[in-house]
């Protein structure tokens, strides 16, 4: 036997017993010869690279890693399905398949929840395989496919040129054995197998692919040259005898019997090893399907039922809260596991007090399950009748499970927020915030930083800024001695900030800049501030009664208490640099106009409000004066309609200047 012969015969072999291992489940050859045979072919291809054949068993996990994938366009399109939600719908889909073809038998099929991909052969061999991209346009993933075991790379029949139809997926075993891996090594876990699919097929590795271990199933010859079929049966028949792996599909004389398998394929979803997303009736007379046609989009001899979401009853074992980085506590039901549209489901979202209470969902309880955006479970309702008793009414805490500081509830809505002014759950958003440009103003301490410093353990409050070390600081990551200088000497400067900044950025509800500027200038110094009475708060301008309240409840936390005091220790400023406030323009109200030549907006709001004057956006009966700069606009107009006095930047300086 020459060399050609002897490859062409282990291929056949290893080719036969792949199949009757992966497809028939009944292998003939043990794994020692297979192995051993395996082994062969791979030192006969290294001597004679020549006589490597693509369709070679040795070829499923080959090539290289891609740049990109390159673009198909398929030669039949990939149409998509028109969905029916319910029996009525599907009759109706019935009633207009019978107006052209009044005799159409049907087949119906599960409706894999996975990729479509087009399958080339020409003269038997998998020459290349695309996903489905817009339908017209594919990506060309023919490496990756290769490694799919249920794919065959040369078929029993050598027609000249054959493309089949299917849906690559990903067995809910591999899924949940992938995830696990995944999660010891600390990386992000897949969604449901759907994606994890998706991400899998396009690799630019084959061989992260490969390890995958995605599956197929076909449900369409979109093309065949050189065999004519008459029912859809027939060809599925066909690509059976081809070694391929069929969709499960049943023949139905009518649309009720359709209805029946539908059901059945619902009820035993849970027994298949891939997800569905519903069900897929099909005319099944080719005849028939070329009279009904296609529309634009989808053809008019299909349709996908789609189940209703699935529910799952399930117990409650405990419910946990969760503290976010803003500070909101969010509720989470852990729940015995029960498997769930395609994976396992432990824990179900909450989402807040009043959900809990509206349902009334207590510890022990079971309660109906489903997966909403596919991805978080939520729970569905409370099955009373199967409530343990002695279960009790959840109670939502007063404090929060992290650091134990006192919760609030949102005051235009349901969320409930943690006010620890040092939180450890909120610690990286409060820091960013105490040191953006509106607040302390530190250069070069962005999320990035604050993570870092976090990570390595050198930040636990806000207050721990001010005793950083510079030698700490340089060890960081990405830190260069320079850059942990400019940090070091950007959070010195911020010792010196006006009060008005620090109370910025306290992040105290309510009281952002303006409201800051002005308690600040109000008060003049931290102490008096925190002595204030509820009254003396809410009768400064710009704060209500709420936000005083606010103020109270910030300063009276022990966690406040403390930060105030690390800071002030530190150095930072605590009074008001700003000018007292005036009261010669109290009373008044400022509109502002065109640009000023001295002054930015801002610096003529300062000016207007430091002696006591409002400023407004909009011109009306009230207004007291316009100040108009250069080029100004409509509001000059107005206020000229309204007979308001009009100052030009000198009368405006004037003005400030004689107060
Ligand atoms: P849609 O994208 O929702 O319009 O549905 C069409 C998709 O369903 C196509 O991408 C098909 O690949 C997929 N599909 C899954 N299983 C089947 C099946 N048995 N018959 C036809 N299409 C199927």
């Amino acid at each position: 036997m020459d060399v050609a012969q002897e490859l062409q015969q282990l291929r056949e072999e290893l080719t036969r017993a792949n199949y009757e291992y992966y497809m028939l489940d009944a292998p003939t050859m043990s794994d020692y010869d297979f192995d051993h045979k395996l082994r062969r072919l791979e030192e006969l291809e290294a001597m004679y690279p020549e006589l490597i054949t693509p369709d070679s068993p040795t070829q499923r996990v080959g090539g290289s890693v891609a740049e990109g994938f390159s673009e198909v366009v398929h030669q039949v399109p990939l149409e998509s399905l028109q969905d029916v939600f319910s029996v009525e719908e599907l009759e109706e889909f019935d009633r207009r398949v019978r107006e052209t073809t009044p005799d159409a038998v049907y087949d119906t099929e599960p409706k894999v929840d996975g990729l479509s991909v087009a399958l080339e052969y020409e003269n038997g061999v998998f020459v290349r395989g695309a996903t489905r991209g817009d339908g017209r346009v594919g990506e060309d993933v023919t490496q990756n496919l290769r490694t799919i075991r249920s794919i065959p790379l040369r078929l029993p029949e050598s027609l000249p040129r054959l493309i089949v139809r299917g849906e690559v997926y990903m067995p809910k075993s591999a899924f949940e054995r992938i995830n696990r891996e995944r999660e010891v090594q600390g990386k992000p876990l897949f969604a449901n197998p759907r994606n994890a699919a998706a991400g899998s097929l396009r690799q630019l590795d084959p061989r992260i692919a490969a390890e995958r271990r995605l599956d197929i199933l076909v449900f369409n010859i979109q093309y065949v040259d050189g065999k004519t079929f008459s029912t859809h049966t027939e060809t599925l028949e066909y690509l059976e005898s081809q070694h391929f792996r069929v969709i499960p599909h049943t023949f139905c004389a009518t649309i009720g019997e359709c209805t029946q398998r539908i059901t059945a394929i619902g009820d035993s979803r849970e027994n298949f090893d891939f997800d569905i997303d519903g069900a897929v009736v099909k005319v099944n007379d080719l005849t028939d399907r070329e009279k009904l046609g296609s529309t634009a989009k989808f053809p008019r001899w299909a349709a996908a039922y789609k189940y209703p979401p699935e529910q799952k009853p399930t117990t409650v074992e405990d419910i946990v809260i969760q503290v976010g980085r803003t500070g909101v506590l969010t509720p989470k039901a852990v729940v015995a596991p029960v498997r769930l549209a395609g994976t396992t489901v432990t824990n179900a979202t909450l989402h807040n007090q009043d959900f809990i209470a509206e349902k009334d969902v207590r510890i022990g309880d079971t309660v109906l399950v489903q997966k909403a955006g596919e991805i978080i479970p939520e729970i569905v309702s409370v099955l009373k009748e199967k409530r343990p008793a002695g279960a009790v009414p959840f109670v939502f805490p007063s404090q929060c499970p992290v650091c134990g500081a006192a919760v609030v509830r949102d005051e235009d809505g349901a969320a409930i927020r943690c006010t620890g002014a040092e939180c450890p759950a909120q610690l990286t958003r409060n820091l960013v915030h105490f040191a953006s440009r509106d607040a302390m103003d530190i250069e070069g301490l962005g999320p990035a930083v604050v993570e870092l410093l976090i990570q390595a353990g050198l930040l636990k409050t806000p207050g721990d800024l001010y005793h950083l070390q510079i030698t700490d600081v340089a060890k960081l990551d990405r830190m260069g001695k320079k850059s942990a200088q400019n940090l070091m000497d950007a959070i010195e400067r911020s010792k010196e900030n006006d009060l008005s900044k620090l109370l910025t950025a306290l992040g105290i509800r309510q009281v952002g800049q303006k409201a800051a500027q002005v308690l600040s200038r109000q008060f003049g110094s931290m102490e008096a501030l925190m002595t204030a009475g509820e009254e003396e708060l809410a009768a400064v301008p710009d704060v209500g009664s709420i936000t005083a309240q606010n103020i109270l409840d910030w300063f009276s936390s022990p966690q406040s208490k403390h930060l105030i005091q690390t800071l002030k220790d530190a150095g930072v400023n605590m009074v008001s640099k700003a000018q007292p406030v005036g009261d010669k323009l109290s009373g008044l109200t400022f509109v502002l106009t065109g640009e000023l030549s001295g002054f930015s907006r801002k610096e003529a709001s300062e000016r207007i409000e430091a002696l006591g004057g409002k400023v407004s956006g909009s011109v009306s009966s009230k207004t007291s004066y316009a100040v108009a700069g250069e080029a100004a606009g409509s509001k000059l107009r107005k206020a000229q309609e309204l007979n308001i006095p009009i100052l030009d930047e000198s009368a405006f300086i004037t003005l400030l200047e004689e107060n």
